[in-house]
């Protein structure tokens, strides 16, 4: 299979009418074959209008033949065997055995959609029957989900499998039945068109409608604003910037017809240090706390950016072990240069700041990220709320409070996060017990003595959070949980049998249901 360039519609090569892409490789930092072109209006139109046409052919579809397409789209993703691997790796600067994890995690994220589509609780069926002789009669209610139409996906630069053309945001909205129109990332187009010609090839091995999954290449903004226009795309799926997430939350409000925008954007995921845990283990966590913030060049959307502990000597331990451990680490390309532009100004801001000092600063280098380590006081983060923004990149802030109190302060100040991670021992849970409540309001997922980098896929995940982890906090992009995003529910009231979809038929395929309130298995 060889990269041509062009963008995937109707099951077609089509070569964009715009300006020219190309993929920048931050190893040798130089620029990469082949061009990309920019889509123009008309050609997201035709993307977006056969997915349309495609979504209640796709919807339709029975569970397992979809659970069958997103098998076949995880097969023809291996296939492409060493050809992916290493465009990935030109592309993107990360290491070999970082490429071949993030693809078994993009596989299995497919097929962990199959199985939820085979076993059917998805559809939430719930069914309330006739009462005919109650006074008023109660009519026939039955309830499943339904897919919300086509999808606008924008892939991320971080993730170029796992979160990009076949990652969690297509798999989810493919399960839900819904056609994807995918925006590639412009850091990463050759990966986005393998991948993107592994899902067209699913669909013709399928016998599925073309129109189901589209890729449209484009760069400033404007091709992704006007995707997110078009009137048959009814939901987005983003992972990026704040300011690129609150952007499209814009121009999707601002549309005639509004539609939801699921945006994960930052998060600096705090790392709470109880006082005995830290007495007892400062260099076990300091140690721990390096390896999660150097991972991927710290460009984790679950990067600890943040570390909240009692001034004293054991956070000194701390600091002085975690300062040891990352003051040697060597500069390493970052994505592409605007990201490493960006690290390295935020660095500069805080290494500058008055009230902040540099704990571990490793020599950095153009288009390279190497870690950074600072420390400020409690007062001084309560006040100034740009010393809470992220800084995308191996950097962290560890913050020295004058007691519990304003430790809870801190928590209850601070932005919505996609992690808060606790560490703690057993003498230690009273004052965790009370840090649990604000920590709850504030995140999506709360860790004990862990690390918040590694992403389980796994149904009890939650990859979300308040905002500005993400743009809506009621949903995850990570897990099973993520195909709700792109579903709502229809009731069908006193619809003969024969009208009825097939799985809310009382001789039905509904595997799990909900019956007067009751959750029960299918025939038990
Ligand atoms: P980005 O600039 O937000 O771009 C992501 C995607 O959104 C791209 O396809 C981009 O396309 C599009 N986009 C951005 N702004 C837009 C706008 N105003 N209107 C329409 N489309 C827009 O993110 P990035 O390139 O991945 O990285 C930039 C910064 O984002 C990083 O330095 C980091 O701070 C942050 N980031 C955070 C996370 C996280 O998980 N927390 C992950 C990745 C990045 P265009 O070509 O049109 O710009």
């Amino acid at each position: 299979m060889i990269i041509t360039g062009d963008a995937l519609i109707g099951g077609q090569s089509v070569k964009g009418t715009g300006a020219a892409i190309r993929a920048y490789n931050p190893t040798r930092q130089e620029l990469m074959e082949p061009e990309f072109f920019t889509v123009d209006f008309a050609q997201i139109d035709q993307a977006c209008r056969l997915a349309d046409e495609a979504f209640d052919t796709f919807r339709a579809l029975s569970d397992e033949k979809r659970a069958v397409f997103l098998e076949t789209i995880a097969e023809q993703i291996m296939a492409l065997g060493d050809l992916l691997v290493e465009r990935v790796m030109a592309e993107s600067g990360l290491p070999r055995p970082r490429i071949e994890g993030e693809r078994g995690r993009t596989v299995g994220q497919l097929k962990l959609f199959a199985n939820l589509l085979r076993e059917g609780s998805w559809n939430d069926v719930r069914i309330d029957k006739a009462l005919p002789d109650r006074t008023p009669p109660r009519p026939d209610l039955r309830l499943r989900m339904i897919g919300l139409g086509p999808v606008a996906v924008f892939a991320a630069s971080n993730f170029p499998l796992a979160f990009s053309v076949a990652g969690g945001d297509t798999a989810s909205a493919l399960a839900a039945g819904c056609p994807v129109v995918l925006k590639a990332h412009p850091s990463h187009p050759g990966t986005s068109e393998l991948v993107g010609r592994a899902i067209v090839k699913a669909l013709e091995l399928c016998g599925l409608p073309a129109g189901v999954f589209a890729l449209i290449n484009g760069s400033g903004n404007a091709i992704g604003q006007e995707l997110v226009r078009h009137p048959a795309i009814k939901a987005v799926g983003f992972t990026g910037s704040r300011f690129g997430g609150l952007a499209l939350m814009a121009v999707a409000a601002a549309r005639p017809e509004p539609i939801p925008v699921y945006a994960e954007m930052s998060s600096i995921n705090p790392l709470f240090l109880m006082q005995h845990a830290l007495a007892a283990r400062a260099e076990e966590i300091a140690a721990g706390f390096a390896g999660s913030l150097v991972m991927g060049v710290g460009q984790l959307c679950t990067n600890p950016g943040l570390v909240v502990g009692l001034a004293g000597p054991e956070l000194d331990r701390f600091a002085n072990a975690a300062a040891q451990a990352l003051a040697g680490g060597a500069a390493c390309a970052m994505l592409s240069p605007g990201i490493a532009g960006n690290f390295k100004r935020g660095i500069t801001q805080l290494s500058e700041h008055a009230d902040v000092k540099t704990l571990a600063l490793a020599p950095q280098a153009e288009g390279k990220g190497a870690p950074a380590l600072f420390v400020t006081s409690g007062a001084a983060f309560l006040a100034q709320h740009a010393l809470s923004e992220e800084i995308f990149g191996p950097a962290s802030l560890v913050v020295a409070c004058k007691d519990m109190a304003e430790m809870r302060r801190i928590a209850a100040g601070m932005e919505g996060q996609l992690t808060a991670t606790l560490q703690v021992d057993d003498a230690d849970l009273e004052a965790a017990r009370e840090l649990l409540p604000v920590l709850e309001r504030k995140v999506g997922r709360i860790l004990a003595n862990g690390f918040p980098t590694g992403v389980e896929v796994a149904s009890a995940m939650v990859h979300g959070g308040p905002f500005p982890s993400t743009s809506d906090g009621r949903s995850t992009s990570v897990g099973t949980g993520a195909i709700t995003r792109f579903l709502r529910p229809v009731s069908y009231q006193n619809l003969p049998q024969a009208l009825l979809p097939e799985v809310l038929r009382d001789n039905g395929t509904a595997t799990w249901l909900r019956r007067e309130g009751e959750l029960t298995r299918n025939g038990q």
